[in-house]
């Protein structure tokens, strides 16, 4: 059974069967620049992917975050990018928000835009597992201290 498919139809349980097996002998990416692909995803996307706020609310600051640097240098391109507001882009890298959180929402809001094959070569190695647990979503709501927040935003689809 595929598990956590992405828009390529790909499950999370599966994706390694088409990389090689070791990390060394992944191609090397090339880094895309696109302002488009940038400027596209920021008006597609008005809430953060991990606390849920919304664009406007309060003094919210939406910004686009490459998930993969590494060797590839921040390629825009949509599996690499998510949206998030300023609070917990600052944390990202730190354990209030680690990359196996942000891959996780990073499928639950786009499924389409992921893409965990090409995501490991951005990387340059594979995939921590998933960090699968809405509290720790709770946790961030609750932590931005907006007033009257909208309901956390329906998450779509199964594993
Ligand atoms: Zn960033």
């Amino acid at each position: 059974m595929n598990l956590y498919v992405d828009g390529k139809g790909i499950g999370f349980n599966h994706y390694r069967e088409y990389l090689p097996e070791r990390a060394a002998d992944f191609p090397r990416p090339k880094r895309i620049r696109c302002k488009d692909t940038m400027s596209r995803f920021h008006q597609h996307w008005d809430f953060c992917f991990v606390s849920g706020v919304k664009r406007g609310a309060f003094d919210v600051k939406l910004e686009s975050h490459h998930l993969f640097a590494g060797t590839a240098g921040r390629s825009d391109e949509p599996c690499n990018l998510i949206m998030l507001d300023r609070k917990v882009h600052e944390q990202v890298k730190t354990e209030a928000v680690p990359l196996r959180l942000l891959l996780w929402c990073k499928w639950m809001h786009d499924k389409a835009g992921t893409d965990w094959v090409r995501m490991s070569v951005l990387r340059g190695s594979f995939l921590p597992d998933l960090l699968v647990d809405p509290k720790v979503l709770e946790t961030w709501r609750a932590n931005q201290g907006i007033p009257n927040m909208p309901p956390l935003p329906i998450i779509r689809g199964r594993a």
